[in-house]
């Protein structure tokens, strides 16, 4: 046995192995010290490997979901191998002492889950390959709970964005590769032409035209990706529907920094509540929410396909009784896409084949309704038929079904009567001999006078007699005709020929009944898997509608208003709102200050000052929440916006509100500020909030002034910029598309009163002090801290101040000689710094020097 598993050991690698022995599976070694650890059970020793104990855990076989749902959370893969005969075939075989042969069955990985239990229903779980191939990147990724499978062509700088879109739950790639992955495969796996071959085998076509091109990289990543579904399911390749070829410029660009800072699906701390996607989730269905989520981390970038999806929010935005129809309808069917999923996967239920016949029976009646509105809008008019069509389908299901089918098949019990003659029949017998039995009972009573006689059953000696101990006598004689079969503490248990001839006749008739309702479960499931391109059709069709009231819904509930998107850089919001700081605002009792936003041509840049706590942040990222929305086809938190097309999002938040991240926080400012620099275009909008807050105020200053300018000469995109170094205001007369604002407040009666209100000119003054005190700080303090500040106040009146001397910098982009010469001249300059020597201000003031030679 040792040799066995030490082979299956070797066979599941880095994975935990699930060994079957028994009623249990046990782990070994390693494993066991591993996963007593986790799940909290006790570590025994068994037998001795090498001179040592080994260590050993188990868990019942019955439970393993469970035991497995958490050692999966806690980042394991587990490789179950099971008995692959039973020990009498074993024994029959290879002689009484043979060992069941064992086999890995499946590989538990958290990216290639479809139990119910093991999955969130309202999450998509990606399971994702990056392959590389003639220097190009393309990942793949499959959900395969549901089916889907998506191949993405992206570029080395996108690829982190587009996993963080995806929040896969497993990462594969090639051994050796330098991809962020937490899975490594063999290098052959991610063979573009065997990725080919393997696409073809596996959806049955001659070719792949049909779905779209395949660049190399895609072929690399597709197959890589099923190659491993094969390798974890053991050659039992899950449902994967066809690829949907994509591009990652297809969507807006939103980085991983910029998602996490705008928390657009979950917080920065990993919750989905307190996440956009949850202030404006509304669905009803898990694969609503699961497609919402989607729509929000992909805002689209073709207008047609935005209109197409606010045309059909608007429809039921607008007809609130169509609306609660089609919500009501859609919360009471159930998850059919992934049920198909289970029973695509070989893991389906009779509850999973319940499942499909009720969903598929709500759409229909769905399809009716959504086919009778009016001049639909070209995207009802594409799903409603998606709807219906599964006619026969339902017919069969509700003839073959009982109304609430269980989720384990082995008591059968799921077959609707009149389905099957024969089956019925079975039934008939097996009740009629259970009546039988119940007869016997009374029967042996009345003879033997003992009224506590019972007929009992169990799994070791099937049916027989029970009688309590002090009664057992009479019936020990030969002559009685029952036999004895055991005696326990109190009772006495019997056999008798009348009785072992109806048992038998129950026993057989039931066993023939569960053996035939398990030939119809397989055959309904090929029935269902035949139609499961038209399912999955249906399923997603219903998520979409469900997208769509959910949005028509929470804009209704917050009185938000259809986005008009444009193909010029406009951005005109009226009465911007944060979903999410307006909830919290509202539960505190106070209400939420809604500002406008207008960014156009010769104002395309605006500075934000005022104090803290002014409402800066809120008002720079509802207007980047409102971009995304509005591309992801939502309604929008506003009284009215209008919005040129975004091609990339960026945000970015000064270094010290991001304390808790633990890194040189500064330096991952600066590195994710330099990436803005570098990508955003003329079409992207971008939010910096604080920018050069991480370091010493005169580095910050100097960093901040230098981003600002390259933002307004070089990227020319939108952007919203909030800081509190007054200083920079002075930007606004020699940037011409600068324009200042400033989050009001005002003094009253001694206090600081924050009016949260977006107006246009500079802060008069800061309001620091005034902050302090808001916040709690003792009177002392803040009296001495005027004190300081009114000496700092007369030594800035005397040099300037901070921003001394500024004025006299030369612009940004001044003119430039030959390339060559500039190349040159760049050099000498770098070849004589002392780079040590150099003071922050005198660094900037080469930092620009250099620029301009550049
Ligand atoms: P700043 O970035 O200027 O320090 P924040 O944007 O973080 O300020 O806002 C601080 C707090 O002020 C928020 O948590 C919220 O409670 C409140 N607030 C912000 N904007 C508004 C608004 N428009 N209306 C009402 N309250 C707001």
């Amino acid at each position: 046995m040792m040799a066995q598993y030490l082979a299956l050991k070797e066979e599941a690698g880095d994975c935990l192995l699930f060994y079957r022995m028994g009623d249990f599976f046990e782990l070994f070694f390693d494993d066991a010290k591993t996963a007593s650890a986790v799940l909290d059970i006790a570590l025994t020793a068994r037998g001795e490997h090498g001179g040592a104990p080994i260590p050993m855990c188990g868990v019942p076989a019955h439970a393993a979901t469970g035991y497995l749902q958490r050692l999966i959370k806690a980042g394991h893969r587990v490789a179950i191998a099971d008995q692959t005969e039973s020990p009498e075939a074993a024994r029959k075989a290879r002689g009484s002492k043979a060992l069941v042969n064992r086999a890995i069955i499946r590989v538990v990985t958290a990216g290639t889950l479809t139990e119910e239990a093991l999955l969130d229903a309202r999450t998509a779980n990606w399971c994702v390959a990056v392959g590389e191939a003639a220097g190009e990147i393309a990942l793949a990724a499959a959900d395969i709970s549901t089916g889907r499978f998506e191949v993405i062509a992206c570029t080395a700088q996108g690829l982190g964005a587009e996993l963080a879109r995806l929040a896969a739950a497993e990462v594969i790639a090639a051994e050796g590769s330098d991809a962020p992955a937490t899975v490594w495969r063999p290098r052959g796996d991610f063979e573009s032409a065997a990725g080919e071959a393997r696409l073809k085998r596996l959806f049955g076509v001659a070719t792949l035209d049909g779905f779209g091109q395949f660049g190399r990289a895609m072929l690399a990543a597709a197959g890589g990706l099923v190659a491993y579904l094969d390798h974890t399911a053991k050659g039992a390749l899950p449902f994967l529907r066809p690829p949907r070829l994509s591009s990652a410029n297809a969507a807006m660009a939103i980085d991983a920094a910029t998602r996490d800072s705008l928390e657009l699906t979950q917080t920065t701390g990993g919750a989905r509540k307190g996440s956009l996607l949850d202030a404006v989730d509304r669905t009803v269905t898990g694969a609503g929410a699961r497609l919402l989520a989607a729509d929000i981390g992909a805002p689209l970038m073709d207008r047609a396909g935005v209109d197409a999806r606010l045309d059909l929010v608007q429809l039921f935005h607008d007809d609130g009784a169509l609306r609660e129809r089609l919500r009501a309808a859609l919360r009471a069917l159930p998850d059919i896409g992934r049920a198909l999923g289970r029973l695509a996967a070989g893991r389906g239920s009779p509850r999973d084949l319940g499942q499909l016949r009720d969903g598929l029976d709500g759409a229909w009646l769905l399809g009716e309704t959504l086919g009778a509105v009016e001049a639909p809008p070209r995207l009802l008019a594409e799903l409603a038929p998606q709807l219906r069509g599964h006619g026969a389908l339902i017919d069969l299901l509700k003839r073959a079904l009982v109304p609430a089918p269980p989720i384990d098949a082995a008591d059968g019990g799921y077959i609707a009567a009149g389905y099957d003659a024969a089956l019925d029949d079975l039934r008939d017998a097996g009740a009629g001999g259970r009546r039988a039995i119940a007869a016997l009972e009374a029967k042996y009573r009345a003879e033997t006078g003992i009224a506590a006689l019972k007929i009992r059953h169990n799994g070791v000696l099937g049916y027989h007699i029970e009688v309590p101990a002090k009664a057992a006598d009479a019936l020990m004689r030969p002559e009685s005709g029952f036999t004895h079969r055991q005696t326990l503490a109190g009772v006495v248990r019997f056999n008798a020929p009348e009785l072992h001839e109806v048992a038998a006749r129950v026993t057989q008739a039931g066993a023939h009944a569960l053996a035939a309702e398990a030939a119809h479960l397989e055959e309904l499931t090929g029935a269902a898997l035949a139609r499961r391109e038209e399912i999955a059709a249906t399923a997603d069709a219903l998520a979409r509608l469900d997208v769509a009231a959910g949005n028509a819904e929470r804009a209704a509930e917050g009185g938000w208003a259809r986005p008009h998107l444009t193909d010029d850089a406009r951005f005109e919001v009226a009465g911007g709102r944060h979903p999410v700081v307006e909830a919290a605002v509202a539960r505190a009792g106070e209400r939420f200050v809604a500002n406008d936003c207008t960014l156009s041509e010769n104002s395309r840049l605006w500075l934000v000052t005022g104090p803290n706590m002014g409402g800066k942040s809120t008002f720079l990222r509802q207007n980047a929440l409102i971009a995304v929305l509005a591309q992801a086809g939502c309604y929008v938190p506003a009284n009215k916006a209008t919005l040129g097309l975004v091609d990339r999002l960026f945000s970015r938040v000064g270094a010290s509100d991001n304390l808790a991240r633990g890194r040189s926080t500064f330096m991952v400012e600066m590195v994710e500020t330099a990436a803005i620099l570098a990508q955003a275009t003329q079409r992207s909008f971008v939010i910096l909030d604080e920018v050069g807050r991480g370091t010493s105020t005169y580095d910050g200053l100097a960093i901040a002034w230098a981003v600002v300018e390259a933002i307004h000469e070089d990227n020319r995109c939108r952007c919203l910029f909030a800081t509190h170094y007054h200083e920079l205001t002075r930007l606004a007369e020699r940037c011409d598309a600068l324009t200042l604002h400033n989050v009001r407040a005002r003094e009253w009666k001694g206090e600081l009163v924050l009016l949260h209100e977006v107006a246009d000119g500079p802060a008069d003054r800061s309001y620091g002090l005034a902050v302090a005190r808001l916040a709690g700080m003792p009177p002392a303090t803040v009296a001495r801290a005027k004190a300081v500040l009114a000496k700092l106040e007369a030594g800035r009146q005397k040099t300037g101040g901070l921003a001394a001397g500024l004025d006299d910098l030369p612009l940004f982009a001044a003119t430039l000689p030959a390339e060559e010469e500039r190349g040159d001249a760049v050099r000498r300059e770098v070849e004589a710094l002392d780079v040590d020597a150099l003071t922050p201000r005198e660094a900037l003031d080469t930092l620009y020097r250099l620029k301009a030679l550049a």
